[in-house]
């Protein structure tokens, strides 16, 4: 499979002043294939919107490679990023935040195009514009209204309208569907798929639960205050769980079914999410976890695969850990 990203042991902090260093991403690494979904998941603050402007260079990179195309993304320059910009889009949670509310419709799908100056004549860009909006299920009509006069899926449709504008080959949806009522977020997951699959798009989907993001993903990546705690194939990592907290996100999932819902096993996470200026030593999950060990304090758990296409960074899975204590990955 060939990849259109490489993310490689990306750090990115922010320095807050007095010493005070904000570890949003810290050490993080995967990539993605052409064409494929990958989703991002975790609780607000873990760092995956970070990831996200980090990997399109609206962030500096602290250490670490972003790899897009075969370029080294933070190695070029103004002008090669410029132009690299055509081939990366983003959308983001409130489509309105991002869209100027003075604007028309099609002034805000246009933009793009005249900043990158696609076309020669104003009728083709419109021409154009009508197009995407047809793509997204609006149509013409919308042009020359202004965003404030649609509903919030709507929106994220003139948002997606735009992020395809200059025709890009991948793009990073940060929680495009979190301010969508359910019903909502499936027309909008189900739009993207579409897209997806006449268009060839490759997409980085970030999500702070896991219950949307099975639809849409092909792998998912779950975060952890800044860290990867494990990666795997959608199915896997539903079926078959190794960390943890990607198991207490899980059992965090209400199941309609209220049999299944009543027998089955939970893990409750205890305690507040710790301040990434002062993550807590060796695996930053363990002030939550309720499978620490004296070991989990002292070392940070590595970046394994322990099945094929499934890392984990979890000492439960330390071949010597596992020799001196069987893990017991059930609670009740
Ligand atoms: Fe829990 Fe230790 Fe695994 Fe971290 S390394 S998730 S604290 S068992
Ligand atoms: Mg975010």
């Amino acid at each position: 499979e060939e990849r259109i990203l490489e993310v490689k042991n990306l750090k990115k902090h922010f320095n807050l002043g007095k010493d005070r260093v904000l570890k949003a991403v810290n050490d993080v690494t995967f990539h993605i294939n052409k064409g494929e979904t990958f989703g991002l998941v975790g609780e607000s603050g873990c760092g995956k919107s970070t990831i996200g402007r980090t990997i399109i260079s609206l962030y500096q990179k602290t250490a670490g490679d972003v790899i897009f195309d075969g370029q080294n993304v933070h190695d070029l320059s103004e002008k090669e990023m410029f132009k690299l910009r055509q081939k990366m889009q983003m959308i983001f949670q409130d489509p309105y935040a991002s869209l100027n509310p003075r604007s028309t419709v099609r002034e805000v799908i246009s933009e793009p195009m005249e900043v990158h100056h696609l076309y020669k004549s104003k009728k083709e860009q419109n021409e154009r514009v009508y197009q995407l909006l047809e793509e997204v299920g609006l149509n013409r009509d919308h042009a020359n209204r202004y965003p404030h006069e649609f509903s919030g899926g709507q929106r994220q449709r003139i948002g997606i309208a735009r992020a395809l504008a200059l025709d890009p080959d991948f793009i990073i949806a940060d929680e495009p569907i979190s301010a969508l009522d359910v019903s909502v977020q499936a027309q909008v997951v189900n739009l993207l798929k579409e897209l997806q699959e006449e268009k060839g798009l490759t997409f980085l989907f970030i999500a702070h639960d896991l219950s949307m993001v099975k639809q849409i993903s092909d792998r998912i990546g779950v975060m952890y205050l800044g860290n990867m705690m494990e990666l795997t194939v959608s199915e896997s990592l539903y079926e078959n769980p190794l960390h943890p907290y990607t198991q207490a996100l899980l059992s965090a999932i209400p199941i309609p079914d209220p049999d299944i819902e009543e027998s089955r096993e939970r893990i409750i996470l205890e305690g507040e999410l710790p301040s990434p200026i002062n993550p807590p030593s060796g695996c930053v999950f363990r002030t939550r976890c309720p499978f620490a060990m004296d070991i989990c304090s002292q070392e940070k758990p590595a970046w394994q695969e322990v099945e094929t296409n499934h890392f984990v960074a979890c000492h439960l899975y330390n071949e010597d850990v596992k020799k001196t204590k069987k893990p017991e990955m059930v609670v009740n």
